[in-house]
């Protein structure tokens, strides 16, 4: 009771040709070894939404490793065997990965109370899969190449926009699809279906989440950051009771939203500035803003970050607290209480700032890129006499704030000649 569907006109008319050799050729290989192959998962989803998706995952009803080894008698290729899972990932020249897995048949440890139903090889495999819109395949079989098989409504659930789980303990399984519901939600526009939306409250609710290492937490966080709108998926973690239980102290009032909306508008600018900032980094320290000691180290421990996150976060804060006391103006005053920053911490500053000071902190990074000074301490010591010392470091430093301000290059030793007589040096 599936639906079967030939795709293969879709497939010729949407995937690139190299691809498309490459599904049919996977398929003769298979039909060779007498193993049933599909492509699987994201691939076939944004197939069918007409998105490109160069992630090849492969499922055979066999085993992968030999399918794999076969495939080397073609191709030139690279394969990593992840023999625990039985499944390798295949490494061609140009560039391209595809990986090819055992259909797996076992579930995740359940209550025994569940009914055993008995089911093909590769609808076991799907029902192991997070939610509807991925759980389908295309086999690449010669005979049947291009079969889309659907059987659990995804085209349907797809067509309307639904991010559906499977069955009702697919978050206690597994509570990383949490965040990768919100992910695909967020990113296709589409909406988490009603009863799915219940069992994933529960789930945070229940405090599964803590049941998760925090470094695949922080994976599917990072992916979520990599969205181009990941504010929106941020806001729905906050009603959904998500940010609380991630975050513990964390509360994500109006003026945290606010910082995080600066943040993710204005990095995009700043990083023509400044250059990359490490995003979850810059988000938790918006995040912890107000958060104790305590509850910051319990975040440093869950997620991994630097030893000395305190330290900075604690320094930045005073940053951003003097910053709103004297409110610079000119480039030179910012840089005399936040010089030799770290794009985290910039970008962090930057986002507790209110649009008119954006525009004189926009206008001080503008300068601290196109500014550098054409006189090093060398030059000093050659053409003033100066001896090695402090003063050399003071003089440049006040030259360099000149420039920021707007001296000009050429005006550079003159700018010397008059420091060096009111300091009667
Ligand atoms: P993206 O387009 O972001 O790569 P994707 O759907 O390809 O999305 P992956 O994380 O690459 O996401 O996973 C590939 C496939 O593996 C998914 O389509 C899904 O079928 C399955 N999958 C991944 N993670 C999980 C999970 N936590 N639980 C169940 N199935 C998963």
């Amino acid at each position: 009771n599936y639906v079967k569907l030939s795709i293969a006109r879709l497939m010729e008319e949407r995937i690139e040709g190299r691809i498309l050799t490459m599904l049919r050729f996977l398929g003769a290989v298979g039909s060779e070894l007498g193993m049933p192959t599909y492509i699987v998962g994201g691939f076939v989803r944004d197939l069918l939404l007409n998105k490109t998706n160069f992630d090849l995952d492969i499922v055979v009803e066999g085993n992968a490793n030999s399918f794999a080894s076969a495939f080397k008698n073609y191709f030139d290729i690279k394969i990593v065997e992840h023999k625990e899972f039985l499944a390798s990932s295949m490494f061609f020249h140009d560039g391209l990965r595809i990986d090819v897995a055992t259909a797996r048949t076992e579930f995740y440890k359940r209550p025994a109370a569940l009914p055993e139903v008995d089911m093909s090889t590769i609808k076991k495999d799907l029902y192991r899969r997070d939610f509807s819109i991925n759980a389908m395949a295309v086999k690449l079989n010669q005979e049947e190449f291009g079969m889309l098989i659907d059987f659990f409504g995804s085209r349907n659930d797809l067509a309307r926009g639904t991010i559906r789980a499977l069955h009702p303990l697919s978050f206690i399984e597994d509570p990383t699809r949490v965040l990768r519901a919100i992910r695909f939600e967020q990113r296709f526009g589409f909406e988490i279906e009603v009863r799915t939306a219940e069992l994933l409250k529960n789930c945070v609710r229940e405090d599964y989440l803590d049941k998760v290492a925090g470094q695949r937490l922080r994976d599917e966080l990072n992916k979520i950051l990599l969205e181009p709108q990941p504010l929106k998926a941020i806001r729905r973690f906050s009603t959904l009771g998500v940010i609380e239980k991630l975050f513990p102290g964390v509360v994500f009032d109006r003026q945290i939203d606010f910082a995080v909306e600066k943040y993710f508008l204005r990095r995009p600018r700043n990083i023509g500035y400044i250059g990359e900032d490490r995003v979850f980094y810059t988000l938790m320290m918006i995040l912890l803003r107000y958060s104790s000691n305590e509850q910051v180290q319990w975040n440093i421990q869950r997620y991994g970050l630097p030893r000395n996150f305190l330290e900075r976060l604690k320094d930045a804060r005073e940053n951003a607290d003097n910053i709103s006391r004297e409110s610079p103006e000119r480039p030179s005053e910012y840089h005399r209480m936040i010089k030799s920053k770290k794009a985290e911490t910039l970008n962090f500053l930057n986002s507790q700032l209110d649009d008119e000071r954006d525009r004189s902190f926009e206008e001080y990074l503008k300068r601290l890129k196109g500014t550098k000074l054409a006189i090093d301490g060398e030059h000093l010591k050659r053409v003033y006499g100066l001896k090695e010392g402090p003063e050399i470091r003071e003089i440049l430093d006040a030259l360099y704030c000149a420039r920021l301000d707007g001296l000009e290059i050429e005006k550079e030793d003159g700018f010397v000649k008059n420091f060096l007589r009111m300091e009667g040096i």
